[in-house]
């Protein structure tokens, strides 16, 4: 993978799926490996405590979290043996730290939230697309985290940054005299950014992705798709009951943002917008959330439109 700048783009050199290949792939010493675990341990704890749903995610669905330095950054990954991968290279989370560490973890579980494991091939082959997601998750990461901007890396930022793509989005169709969407409406769901990157005459590809994007069909066996997919309608199910019987105003429960707005359609026959707290959150003013479901609840948005 490469979540983030940091690092340059390579592809897996061990067998993403091989657990123990990836233990043993030129491990990094104890010390930084205990460290890179107990942050990873921390964050989820922080993350249990402020945002269960996603910590939940990355607990259930990545039975193996395994320190390695196969992968740059971090990664998450259907094995091929039915079970989900979250993999990350202990450098990396130790020079994160726990704030950063938390924000890259919250950015793993958004890849599993949003189903971009199971996106269409011709879709996880487009570049375009793999950026789209990055723009989107990071966007509801820095918002749902209450962060203004990437978790850094000596002072460098590590990631795509949302408002730097929109930027470069609105200067390209500018120049063409063509209309562009304020900030709040590209970033609304996956296919927005994906579809606006599409009129841009020259669209920004990503250096780094993550390694799943990199990865082919063969890594996502059936027994694992037909499994997280009814993990997802299972989640969603959940989700909304809990809400249903949580006092008026408390969404904590709800997945929100573009990537519940992703998965909508899966369980959109199951989950119309009848669940009490598909009226509890009101956008905020200017805002582009919707009402017609508990999953179109979009945060407050404490990133601001570009310039
Ligand atoms: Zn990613």
């Amino acid at each position: 993978m490469v979540y983030g700048k940091r690092a340059r783009v390579r592809l897996p050199v061990v067998e993403l799926g091989d657990r123990r290949a990836l233990e043993r792939w030129r491990p990094a010493d104890e010390e930084t490996v205990a460290r890179a675990r107990r942050l990873k341990e921390q964050a989820l704890l922080d993350l249990g405590m402020t945002h269960s749903t996603i910590a939940s995610w990355i607990y259930s669905k990545c039975s193996h979290q395994i320190p390695t330095t196969a992968v740059d950054t971090a990664a998450v990954l259907a094995s091929g043996d039915g079970t989900c991968l979250l993999l990350y290279n202990p450098d990396f989370f130790v020079a994160l730290g726990l704030e950063g560490v938390r924000f890259v973890l919250f950015h793993e579980a958004r890849h599993l939230v949003q189903r971009h494991l199971f996106a269409d091939p011709v879709l996880r082959d487009d570049q375009v697309f793999t950026l789209a997601c990055e723009v989107t998750i990071n966007h509801v990461a820095m918002v749902r985290l209450g962060q203004d901007g990437l978790p850094e890396i000596d002072g460098e930022p590590v990631g795509v940054d949302p408002a730097a793509i929109h930027r470069a989005y609105r200067h390209d169709l500018a120049e063409q005299g063509l209309d562009w969407l304020p900030y709040d409406d590209f970033v609304a769901t996956d296919m927005d950014v994906y579809r606006e990157l599409r009129r841009m005459r020259n669209p920004p590809v990503p250096g780094p992705v993550c390694v799943h994007l990199l990865l082919d069909g063969d890594a996502l066996d059936q027994e694992t798709v037909d499994r997280i997919s009814s993990d997802v309608l299972r989640s969603v199910l959940i989700a909304a009951r809990r809400a249903a019987r949580s006092p008026a105003g408390n969404c904590s429960t709800c997945s929100t943002g573009p990537g519940a707005r992703a998965i909508a359609p899966t369980g959109s026959g199951a989950i119309s917008a009848r669940t009490p707290c598909a009226a509890t959150p009101s956008p905020p003013a200017g805002s582009t959330g919707g009402s017609s479901g508990w999953w179109t609840c979009w945060p407050p948005s404490s990133v601001p439109a570009s310039g």
